[in-house]
């Protein structure tokens, strides 16, 4: 009996796992060197905590979820997107009672029973950070000039961000008032009225071509800002374009979660196709309060590691020697001797490989060459005695004579 992995899950096996590795690190450091502080959470919550934190009118929760009854008879459902259990986990251990704000970075495998194509899976990866407590424009434009910083890091250029402002409670009913007076002219389905009615600005994320047609005459929520939502947005703006971020005002970018307000951006990559969306995120004003903790705004992001990745090498920008190692060691019967060296070069922050098994030389320079290794050197009785090796440069074929003592510094 063979058995396959699941359908739709993305999986990563070497070489291209280094790459996998590489860009996550890449995703993550900016928020990091930024103060936030790395997090770790289950990847199953209680069922209850993404209804009321995802929202009931989204597709997440009415069709995505994977849901299930432990053994307990609890209901269980495999984490579709992050912030809902930062949350949690910032109110259940009291993280808001401290200093404001809080800062926090995570990263790991969500879940959605979506239709699998190439970039839309199952089982993905997503890095994320979250701002809790502070409700300042500035905050927002670091948030998202942490993603934009990223992005670039790994060399990504062909990309575009699109930033909206939801504003606050007070121009959402403004607008839905008059979103609904126009529902009412266009004769909706019975399913799609339901979801107008749990959230009205859902509709603007109707994929269908007629819908696609009918929400282009619909208010758009950015004309309705108060003077509050408005002066906020303009200060996002102004401090992106201070630090040199580059965006588009998309007033019908609705994300996949109910409880974003005020600032909302995405990022979309321009040559992956269907699925563009590299990362996304926004500011949400009631999602801790929704969930049995204190008042606090807050402001996060998720960036789509599989897309990221696959947008990384569209554009061609992985380095060619990602997880390949420093030296690679043949021993003639040293092993014993290899493993010694290899243990103070590796201890030294080097990448070492040796040949095992008998594979005699020829068969062990085949390995050396498959490694990518940089470096290549054949330790036998004599070199172990004298003490000093012939080292060669695998790409150029040169080779130079070095102590043993000194390999730390010649690699
Ligand atoms: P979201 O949590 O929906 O805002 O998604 C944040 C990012 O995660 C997106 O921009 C995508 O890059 C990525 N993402 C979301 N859903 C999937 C999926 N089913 N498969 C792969 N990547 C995904």
């Amino acid at each position: 009996m063979n058995f396959q992995a699941p359908k739709g899950v993305s999986e990563y096996i070497p070489p291209r796992s280094a790459i996998f590795e590489f860009v996550r690190e890449q995703l993550c450091a900016p928020a990091k060197s930024a103060g936030y502080k790395y997090m770790e959470l289950p990847v199953f919550e209680d069922t209850g905590l993404f209804a009321r934190g995802v929202g009931e009118s989204t597709d997440i929760v009415t069709k995505e979820m994977y849901t299930f009854e432990d053994r307990g008879g609890r209901s269980i459902t495999l984490r579709p997107e992050g912030t809902a259990g930062v949350m949690r986990a910032v109110i259940e251990h009291g993280l808001d009672r401290g200093q404001l704000p809080v800062k926090v970075l995570y990263s790991g495998a969500y879940f959605r029973a979506e239709r699998p194509q190439k970039g839309r899976y199952r089982q993905f990866y997503q890095v994320g950070i979250e701002a809790i407590g502070l409700n300042d424009p500035l905050i927002d434009a670091e948030v998202i000039w942490l993603a934009d910083q990223a992005f670039k890091n790994i060399g990504l250029k062909n990309y575009r961000l699109e930033i909206t402002s939801l504003g606050d409670a007070e121009s959402r009913a403004a607008h839905r008032k008059d979103l609904l007076k126009f529902y009412e002219t266009l004769n909706l389905d019975e399913a799609t009225a339901s979801r107008a009615k749990l959230n009205p600005l859902r509709l603007f994320d109707d994929k269908r071509p007629e819908m696609v047609e009918a929400m282009s005459k619909a208010p758009k929520l950015l004309d309705y800002l108060n003077e509050d939502s408005k002066l906020h947005f303009e200060k996002v703006r102004a401090y992106l374009d201070a630090l040199g971020v580059q965006y588009e005002i998309n007033s019908k970018l609705v994300r996949g979660f109910d409880y974003y307000t005020g600032t909302t951006f995405e990022f979309i990559h321009l040559g992956l196709g269907a699925q563009s969306a590299i990362g996304g995120g926004g500011r949400y004003d009631k999602l801790m309060s929704e969930l049995g903790g204190q008042d606090l705004s807050g402001i996060g992001w998720g960036l789509g590691v599989d897309r990221t990745l696959l947008a990384a090498e569209e554009e061609g920008v992985i380095p060619a020697d990602l997880g390949n190692a420093d030296l690679f060691i043949i021993p003639l019967g040293t092993q014993l001797a290899a493993i010694k060296i290899a243990a103070e070069l590796r201890s030294a922050g080097k990448v070492v490989e040796i040949a095992f098994g008998d594979r005699g030389l020829k068969g062990a320079m085949k390995a050396a060459d498959k490694s990518g290794a940089k470096y290549v050197l054949v330790l036998g009785e004599n070199e172990v005695e004298s003490g000093s090796v012939e080292l060669k440069t695998m790409s150029s074929g040169d080779v130079k004579s070095v102590r043993i003592s000194d390999l730390v510094n010649a690699i």
